[in-house]
């Protein structure tokens, strides 16, 4: 088993309210302690098998930057201090943009940290969903966070969430990307999960929307001198181009990603489970690092019930599901909040990202070769 990604909540606290945020303690102002950062790097570091040559840290699940500078470089030092094995160690946060000072873009240029940015279009777009506790937009703190990356030459990724309203407006999405410029934009359509209960995506209406939107960023894109790097159309074209099964579906794969919350607790799978709760597993909790072995958690009754689901659902979509090659099996979350059960195949989610997505793409190609053929 090897850990690509770690994922720190550094606070639970969030600055701002997104309407379709699917953390229930974004308003609680839970803070890790130094003693626990200690343990978890100590347990990854020092006491498990798990890291091999190199490792992303992303700190999230809470609003990053709602911390101090002082505190990221106490962080940064004490996960140094047991890094004794010399892993090449990413930090990376994903941020919301809104708390983004000079001081910032300093500490970042110092200490190399990769920045992903959360924004969801040009104003009118961005505002409908990205609210503050007073319900009110954030698009120009969010613009002005990012003017300041940009003016100290710090490169961004954007991750965008899609909603029924966001691809009504292709147009206007595309070209507002195309000024802000990120290193790679990001779609995420609206999903249901944690106390998010409903996606405006999640309709047959919706689906077609988003499968048209998807075409015509596409041809936007063919059309430039210069196009978007788009994760979901780049990252699906690479799988057709290969024609081999995806690669491992971190998300689904043990131990792949190790999630610790404010407390210590650990989790692993999809991100999401860490901090959310469901009627049948309760929390997503296997175990703390002050009191487990980061190996042992794989011996906890709840993973192995959570793993022997996940890998049944797996085994089900390989066996029923045309779109596995490209896909994997999906992501743990989604199958649970959608359908109940890990041990489960299809949901809105993977028809969204996966399903429609490949098809929209299989027909563009076949008509883009056919008629340069013919
Ligand atoms: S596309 Fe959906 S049903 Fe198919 S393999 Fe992926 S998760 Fe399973």
């Amino acid at each position: 088993m090897q850990t690509r990604l770690v994922v720190i909540q550094p606070t639970s606290l969030c600055n701002i309210n997104c309407r379709y945020c699917y953390l229930p303690q974004r308003n609680l102002n839970n803070r890790i302690s130094d003693a626990t950062l200690e343990q978890i790097f100590k347990a990854l570091f020092v006491s498990s098998s798990f890291l091999d040559g190199r490792v992303t840290c992303v700190w999230h699940a809470g609003e990053p930057l709602v911390l101090s500078t002082a505190f990221y470089r106490r962080a940064f030092a004490i996960q140094q201090k047991w890094n004794s094995a010399g892993i090449a160690i990413i930090n990376s946060f994903q941020t919301n943009a809104t708390l983004i000072t000079q001081e910032w873009c300093d500490f970042i240029l110092e200490q190399h940290v990769r920045i992903g940015v959360s924004i969801d279009g040009p104003q009118f777009l961005h505002n409908a969903q990205r609210v503050d506790w007073a319900n009110h937009g954030t698009f120009e703190r969010v613009m002005r966070g990012i003017q300041l990356l940009k003016a100290n030459n710090i490169p961004f990724s954007v991750i965008s969430v899609v909603t029924g309203e966001t691809v009504l407006y292709p147009d206007e999405f595309w070209h507002f990307f195309m000024e802000v410029r990120p290193t790679r934009l990001g779609l995420n359509p609206e999903e249901v999960e944690g106390c998010n209960t409903q996606s405006s995506l999640h309709t047959p209406a919706g689906m077609q929307r988003y499968q048209q939107f998807l075409k015509h960023l596409l041809v936007l894109n063919e059309q430039s001198d210069n196009p978007l790097p788009i994760r979901e159309i780049d990252t699906i074209l690479r799988r057709i181009k290969a024609g081999r099964l995806a690669p491992q579906v971190e998300t689904n794969t043990a131990a792949a990603i190790l999630n610790f919350d404010t407390k210590g607790n650990i989790s692993t799978f999809s991100p999401e489970l860490l901090s959310v709760t469901h009627p049948t597993y309760g929390s997503f909790t296997l175990g703390n690092v002050f009191d487990t072995p980061l190996e042992q958690i794989f011996t906890h009754e709840k993973f192995i019930k959570m793993n022997t689901d996940i890998q049944k659902g797996i085994e089900r979509c390989r066996e029923s599901c045309e779109y596995f090659l490209l896909c994997g099996g999906g992501a743990p979350s989604n199958k649970l909040y959608e359908n109940g059960t890990f041990d489960s195949t299809e949901t809105n989610a993977c028809r969204l990202r996966i399903k429609l997505t490949s098809d929209m793409l299989l027909d563009y190609l076949e008509q883009k070769y056919y008629l340069s053929a013919s």
